[in-house]
């Protein structure tokens, strides 16, 4: 068993957690920084997708993995509709109720789970994709956690839970790293499937969260998680 995507993905959750971190102890500049971050780790993510995961998981599977591309991008979407209908990135700012916030966590489970699908597929061609797959996940990772926890402080529950809603979906992605090593069929699928969701969580929840803001701040990192996309490939190699 390759234990590098299981560290990797023990790092990715551990943003989770610190993105909870930054809500809950209200740290002001880092809830700034972190806005700033949805935008970089959509274009990063998006570059990803496309770039690496779709083209990738073609070579392997032909026709069939396009496909599975699309059902991972509806699956997302679906669950998205039915679990987290009142679900964004970003801080959440008027008061929701108790279920609002319990059902978002389970609809982001999927997501988070399939975060660490793709780790594991991305380790399972080589390392110097899984290393690009845990860059898409890890900066998207604290934008998720405060999100989820600042979606639970604004339903009413305390800082405990909080933080626990975020180390949930941070488990996930570890359970999905773990499911990936040991079934070799979710291995060959996951690729394809993780390029829609990760194509999913980038264009159709990200980008809409800084869409129409004014201003360049937001436009100028959404173009530079591209750019730091192609600066990756080049240190992480063929
Ligand atoms: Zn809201
Ligand atoms: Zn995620």
């Amino acid at each position: 068993m390759n234990t590098s995507p299981i560290v990797y993905a023990l790092i990715a959750a551990s943003a989770n957690v610190l993105g909870a971190v930054a809500v809950t102890s209200r740290a002001r500049w880092s809830m700034r920084a972190l806005d700033g971050m949805v935008a970089l780790s959509a274009g990063f993510m998006i570059a990803v997708s496309l770039g690496e995961l779709l083209p990738e998981s073609i070579a392997r599977g032909g026709r069939a993995a396009a496909l599975a591309a699309l059902a991972g991008y509806l699956l997302v979407h679906l669950t998205q509709h039915t679990f987290a209908r009142h679900f964004h990135f970003g801080e959440e700012t008027h008061e929701v109720t108790a279920s609002v916030s319990a059902s978002a966590l389970v609809g982001l489970l999927l997501h988070t789970f399939f975060d660490g699908v793709a780790i594991a597929s991305g380790f399972a061609v080589s390392p110097a994709l899984g290393f690009l797959v845990f860059m898409a996940v890890v900066l998207h990772k604290l934008p998720e956690g405060l999100a989820i926890s600042s979606l639970f402080l604004a339903a009413g529950a305390g800082r405990r839970a909080a933080l626990g809603a975020a180390t949930a979906l941070g488990v996930a992605t570890v359970a999905g790293v773990l499911l990936t090593e040991y079934l070799t069929g979710l291995q060959a699928i996951g690729l394809a499937i993780s390029a829609g969701v990760t194509l999913y969580v980038a264009a159709s929840n990200l980008v809409p969260q800084f869409q129409s803001k004014p201003g360049w701040r937001m436009p100028i990192s959404f173009f530079a998680g591209c750019g730091l996309y192609f600066a990756a490939r080049m240190v992480a190699g063929p």
